[in-house]
């Protein structure tokens, strides 16, 4: 019999959850420790803040759905993982054994990294559905006096498809409440050209986004710094190929939302050769990691270097086909190691998303991540607007319904019609 236990209960961890469960033995047991007991989908946040879905209709409570698939649910955080002595240490000091381990505990977000950035600074985050309820308050008042926004990414970042999205979604509201020209607007981003997205672009992602941009009338500043924030007053930095500062300035703002660079949360450290300097958790090709080999890890927690080196740096985004891919890969290997047999199964670590604009959208595909690519695909379109409801829609069921089929791989094949895509999973 063995214990197997999964850090995290978001995107990757409920996946990975639903997937073991189908691979395990009869006297396994599997158990999820997580921040509380609700699942919420990330994807969805941007909608929250300008108050297109409630913080209720985008979450999930996992207590019945894990009771009746018989998955066990710890509601209190890890404080720390103790891999030495295969053991998680919760906050209220009970130890959690385990014979494997899947962390998936996503982002750990770097606020403190710039002097008054974030929700207990000056700025609007959209990571989590607390922040999400937050910028739609703000976002209320700021209507009532509108005046210059300031969306983007900061140094360090490795998300920037939700900024994107966030700036083309406030965009789309702001003209629906007609108070479009009364607000300037621009992007500030550490990629050192617009629709690099961490990935060197995907297709023209380019062009594609500078001209959504263009017609929006929304400004844009690239391979940007962000120094410091105070109220109203945003003091950012621009880069030169050569790294040098080349100019600077102050930009006032009345409303701001700034993806934060990320890292690996803190109940990871400590353990030698589990994470990289920044957090992230090492992984081999089998989704293990190399020291710990009893320690898998899925999403945004795994460690995967940047692309290539960029005048401020920006990392590499982790998107829900990819982690699904990395879920599958773990969840196959896991059941093998319990049969006595050795792990073989790899995650195809592609990126495919959709970005929504509120009445249209950019998708695009990477396969593989780093160029040259075999798929580089980007295309946009109202259709994607419609297609990213479905995959709200279909992606939310799917948690409420505890199925452990690959969900992404299938909605993409569905969605976008591309039956190629069948070749990059290997699931498929
Ligand atoms: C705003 C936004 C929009 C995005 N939109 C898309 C999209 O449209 N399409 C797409 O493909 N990807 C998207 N992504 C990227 C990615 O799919 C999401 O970030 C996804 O939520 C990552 O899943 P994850 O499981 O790695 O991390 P998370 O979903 O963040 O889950 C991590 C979980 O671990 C828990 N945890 C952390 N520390 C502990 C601890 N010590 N003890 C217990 N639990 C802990 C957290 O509470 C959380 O529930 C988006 C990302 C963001 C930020």
């Amino acid at each position: 019999m063995a214990e197997v236990v999964v850090l995290g209960a978001g995107l990757g961890g409920v996946l990975q959850a639903y997937e073991l469960k189908a691979k395990l033995g009869k006297g396994d047991r599997l158990t999820v420790v997580s921040k509380g007991s609700t699942f919420h989908f990330v994807p969805s946040n941007p909608w929250v803040a300008v108050d297109w879905r409630t913080r209720d209709s985008i979450e999930v409570d996992l207590r019945p759905i894990f009771a009746r698939l018989g998955i066990g649910l710890i509601t209190t955080p890890a404080e720390r993982v103790v891999a030495s002595e295969n053991a998680i240490v919760l906050e209220n000091g009970e130890r959690v054994p385990y014979d494997f381990l899947v962390v998936a505990t996503g982002p750990d977000l770097a606020f403190d990294e710039i002097q008054g950035l974030g929700p207990a600074g000056f700025t609007q985050s959209i990571c989590h559905v607390d922040h999400a309820v937050g910028a739609a308050e703000a976002f209320r008042k700021f209507a009532e006096k509108p005046g210059p926004i300031i969306i983007g990414a900061a140094q360090g970042a490795s998300c920037f498809g939700p900024a994107y999205e966030f700036a083309f979604i406030l965009d789309t509201e702001l003209r629906r409440r007609r108070i479009r020209d009364r607000v300037p607007m621009t992007f500030v981003t550490a990629e050192p050209y617009i629709g690099h997205l961490g990935l060197d672009g995907v297709g023209d992602t380019k062009g594609l986004l500078e001209g959504e941009m263009r017609g929006a009338h929304i400004k844009w500043m690239t391979s940007s710094r962000i120094r410091a924030v105070t109220d109203g007053q945003m003091a950012v930095e621009h880069v030169d190929d050569s790294g040098t500062v080349a100019g600077s300035d102050d930009l006032p703002f009345a409303y701001s939302m700034i993806l934060p660079a990320f890292r690996g949360v803190k109940a990871l450290a400590g353990n030698e050769g589990l994470t990289n300097p920044r957090g992230f958790v090492i992984v081999d090709k089998f989704q293990r990691n190399p020291t710990h080999p009893n320690i898998f890890a899925v999403g945004v927690c795994v460690a995967i270097p940047p692309v290539g080196k960029s005048p401020v740096p920006v990392g590499v985004p982790k998107t829900g086909f990819m982690i699904e891919s990395m879920v599958t890969a773990v969840a196959e290997n896991i059941g093998l190691l319990l049969r006595g047999q050795e792990a073989r199964y790899q995650a195809t670590w592609n990126a495919v998303c959709l970005a929504d604009f509120g009445d249209r959208g950019v998708a695009f595909i990477a396969q593989p991540q780093i160029p040259p690519r075999n798929i580089n695909w980007a295309k946009e379109g109202k259709w994607v607007h419609f297609a990213k409801i479905g995959f709200e829609k279909y992606f939310i069921g799917k948690i409420r319904r505890g199925e452990s089929e690959p969900f992404y791989e299938r909605l993409t094949l569905d969605l976008l019609g591309i039956r190629k895509l069948k070749e990059i999973h290997p699931a498929a």
